[in-house]
């Protein structure tokens, strides 16, 4: 993947029709259209991983609109391994929708689970069933997430000036925010804008933190470094309002950026707020990282301008 097409861009936006807010954009977006954004930076690793292991390919897990199974795929196509996705939900078939659809032309053999199944995807007893079951087979955590994510995702701000006060970026399991706090400057404050509902994202970060440090003093002084929102303003993981929808076609008619309304839309929509709110100011240097994402649009077609 080039990694060389992810600059770094001036964007300037329109706040109540005068005045306007100037910030930087990391375009990981730009990456690939399918392994877009964070999902190849949490994916280089696995991908090497599972070839230093000579594996004959990867397995993992994600849900039927899943950014992760869908990038997994094709970076796994284009290292010429194979790649087993297990979706969650025994109901679905490869034609449910195109994201499934596009995994399954991309070579994914996909095997459909129940809820129940599905849940126990990070047991130590499955996946031994898994790593016998599948022998030849890498697996890979849903997301993408582990240690290998998470030093992949420490290569985002490197490719920048690194000396900014404020960072934005979106969150699911927050592998991505982990990797960027660990590699930022001290002086830089990460919000971390969780697409989910939930005090929960704080915890999972302190997790890997744990896990990456080994030291609960070091890990309290990054998470000093982060503050995070939650989505109780839209509902939750994809909920999405109209609000969202005319925000998401405001910003691409005025800055030419595409937004999903999954992730990066709440993301970008949190920091226009914080800037109204006087919580950032344009004299700040602001980084809003775009993690991509935007094959998860394709379920608001018909409201988002980009599509036409
Ligand atoms: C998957 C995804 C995220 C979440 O990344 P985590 O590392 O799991 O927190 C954020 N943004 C986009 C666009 C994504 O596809």
């Amino acid at each position: 993947m080039d990694t060389n097409k992810s600059l770094i861009e001036k964007v300037h936006f329109q706040i109540n029709g005068n005045e306007l807010f100037s910030f930087h954009v990391k375009r990981d977006d730009l990456i690939d259209p399918i392994i877009s954004g964070n999902k190849w930076r949490k994916l280089e690793y696995h991908v090497l991983e599972a070839q230093h292991r000579q594996k004959s390919g990867i397995l993992t897990f994600g849900g039927a609109f899943s950014n992760h199974l869908i990038a997994t795929a094709k970076a796994c196509q284009i290292a010429g391994l194979q790649s087993i996705g297990f979706v969650r939900g025994s109901e679905l078939s490869p034609e449910s929708n195109e994201t499934l659809r596009a995994c399954s032309d991309f070579g994914m053999e996909l095997i459909f689970v129940s809820r129940d199944e599905y849940r126990l995807k990070d047991e130590p007893f499955y996946r031994n069933e898994l790593a016998l079951k599948f022998p030849t087979f890498y697996v890979v955590p849903e997301g993408g997430k582990g240690y290998q994510g998470i030093i992949g995702c420490q290569k985002i701000l490197k490719e920048t000036a690194n000396n900014y006060d404020n960072v934005y970026l979106a969150a699911g399991t927050g592998t991505t925010a982990t990797g960027v706090v660990l590699s930022a400057n001290p002086n830089t404050q990460i919000h971390v804008v969780s697409a989910l509902k939930g005090e929960f994202m704080s915890k999972n970060v302190q997790n890997f933190l744990y896990k990456s440090l080994f030291d609960e003093e070091l890990v309290e002084d990054y998470l000093s470094r982060m503050i995070f929102i939650d989505d109780k303003r839209f509902g939750g993981f994809g909920k999405v309002n109209d609000v969202l929808i005319n925000f998401i076609n405001e910003v691409y008619r005025t800055t030419r950026l595409k937004l999903d309304p999954i992730y990066t839309g709440k993301a970008f929509y949190q920091l226009i707020e914080d800037y109204k709110s006087g919580i950032v100011k344009s004299s700040d240097k602001i980084l809003f990282i775009h993690t991509g994402g935007l094959q998860g649009a394709n379920s608001w077609k018909d409201k988002l301008d980009y599509f036409k």
